[in-house]
């Protein structure tokens, strides 16, 4: 199977905390990470606040001249604060919608810091990507190690026969937002149908 050549990442998904979290790294790689999708002309498709570490990321690829997205529920337009600078900014009418037009529109996708709404976005890319709905990149960006324990459990699950080692593989998690990108690059999709064995044995 090729690889993700670099042209074909036109557009990332990122999620991402409406809040900021404590550590200052959480922004500034946030910042990071939406002036690099800038430099390389990949366009941010996330969820169109302008709060939190989705404003940063959005301020910082706007400021470096790079094309944001942004998708929200009318029900959160004045909740999470739309942000008004956006490239695009698409009104959808649910949470699902919200989802499924972001996926659609993007070629991968990267979790950063954030609560259970992102826990629950990247979830379910990564269970369409087990599916094999999708066979587009999902990385964690692991800024101060924020999800060593995550990645810890998931070990955990493969370790004890709920995950296989394939769906597992689907995750990319790194530290860096260039080497996350590096890492897409290069993504080979899992190529068997990797459901964990079912035997009770
Ligand atoms: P959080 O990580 O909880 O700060 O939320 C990040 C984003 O996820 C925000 O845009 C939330 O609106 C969104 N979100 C919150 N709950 C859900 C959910 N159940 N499904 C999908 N997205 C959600």
């Amino acid at each position: 199977m090729w690889g993700l050549m670099s042209d074909d990442l036109k557009n990332i998904c990122v999620y991402c905390g409406s809040s900021a979290g404590t550590e200052p790294a959480f922004l500034q790689q946030a910042d990071a990470l939406g002036r690099l999708l800038a430099e390389k002309q990949i366009g941010l498709v996330y969820g169109g606040a302008q709060i939190g570490l989705m404003g940063a990321i959005a301020d910082a690829a706007l400021a470096a001249g790079g094309k944001v997205t942004g998708v929200m529920p009318e029900f959160l337009v004045r909740k999470e604060v739309a942000h008004q600078g956006l490239t695009e900014l698409t009104v959808v009418d649910s949470m699902h919608e919200r989802k499924m037009a972001m996926a659609e529109l993007a070629d991968a996708f990267i979790a950063m810091p954030g609560g259970l709404g992102t826990f629950e976005e990247l979830f379910e890319v990564l269970t369409w990507a087990q599916l094999g709905l999708h066979s587009k990149p999902c990385g964690l960006l692991n800024v101060s190690g924020y999800f060593n324990d995550l990645v810890r459990f998931l070990d955990h699950a493969v370790e004890q026969g709920f995950v296989s080692r394939e769906n597992r593989s689907i995750l990319h998690v790194e530290a860096n937002p260039a080497t996350l990108l590096v890492r897409f690059e290069n993504h080979q999709p899992p190529q068997s149908d990797s459901w964990p064995v079912r035997d009770r044995g």
